[in-house]
């Protein structure tokens, strides 16, 4: 089975399989007539990504709703824009899984694959998700830039690197928006941002402007690289 099955298939974690669940069949009013996926949700994009982007976990309406992540709400209308303004995406839209997006050198994926209640995955959760995360960098041998959305990925990805054995980024990375950490061989610099949630592009904490920036900067490196 592929990754992208296995993710699917899993598992692991009663409650968030329970939830994933529970949200498809209760549905929000507005996507009443739509069948939900109410699965775990598998990456999206290229399959040798130069650019890999780590959120949080699937939004309930969102990337369990469509089984596409980050596609069908706010935080993924505010990624694909700034992914599309950077080249990264043909398309400055995610409205669904037959949209036609598709991603140039990035991938996106999230530190956790099922919905969790309140956005909140348990430790155990995050323990139980983190060998997908694991996995994907240890096999993506291009990768060059990580894009963190948010603390509870940026620290995901750390774990994870350690469990891949990677050489240590120093000073050890610090979560910040617009940081950045170049590993200690040079490959592969990990970037940190606020995640486009509501919570901080309603409140102000992040604009359009600031969330470019990290991308734009993902974009300057590999085309130095060029
Ligand atoms: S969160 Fe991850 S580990 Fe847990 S059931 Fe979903 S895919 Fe499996």
């Amino acid at each position: 089975m592929t990754l992208a099955e296995r993710i699917v298939a899993c598992r692991r974690c009663p409650r968030l399989i329970a939830h994933a669940r529970r949200i498809a069949r209760e549905k929000r009013r507005a996507y009443r007539d739509q069948t939900y996926w109410g699965r775990p949700v598998p990456p999206l994009g290229s399959r040798s990504p130069r650019l890999l982007v780590v959120g949080l976990a699937p939004g309930a309406h969102g990337a369990n709703r469509t089984g596409r992540v980050f596609t069908g709400d706010s935080s993924g209308e505010w990624l694909f824009r700034a992914l599309h303004a950077a080249g990264f995406a043909n398309r400055p839209e995610s409205i669904g899984p037959r949209d036609g997006l598709l991603l140039r050198e990035a991938a996106v994926t999230c530190a956790v694959r099922c919905a969790p209640p309140g956005n909140r995955p348990r430790p155990e959760e995050r323990e139980a998700c983190l060998p997908f995360l694991v996995e994907e960098l240890s096999v993506h041998r291009r990768l060059r830039v990580i894009l963190a959305l948010g603390r509870f990925a940026f620290d995901a990805v750390l774990r994870a690197a350690r469990s891949a054995d990677f050489p240590e980024w120093r000073p050890k990375p610090a979560f910040g928006h617009g940081t950045e950490w170049t590993r200690s061989d040079g490959r592969i610099v990990l970037l940190g941002s606020y995640h486009p949630s509501r919570q901080n592009t309603q409140t102000g904490r992040l604009s359009r402007a600031m969330f470019q920036g990290p991308v734009d900067r993902a974009r300057e490196i590999l085309d130095a690289d060029s």
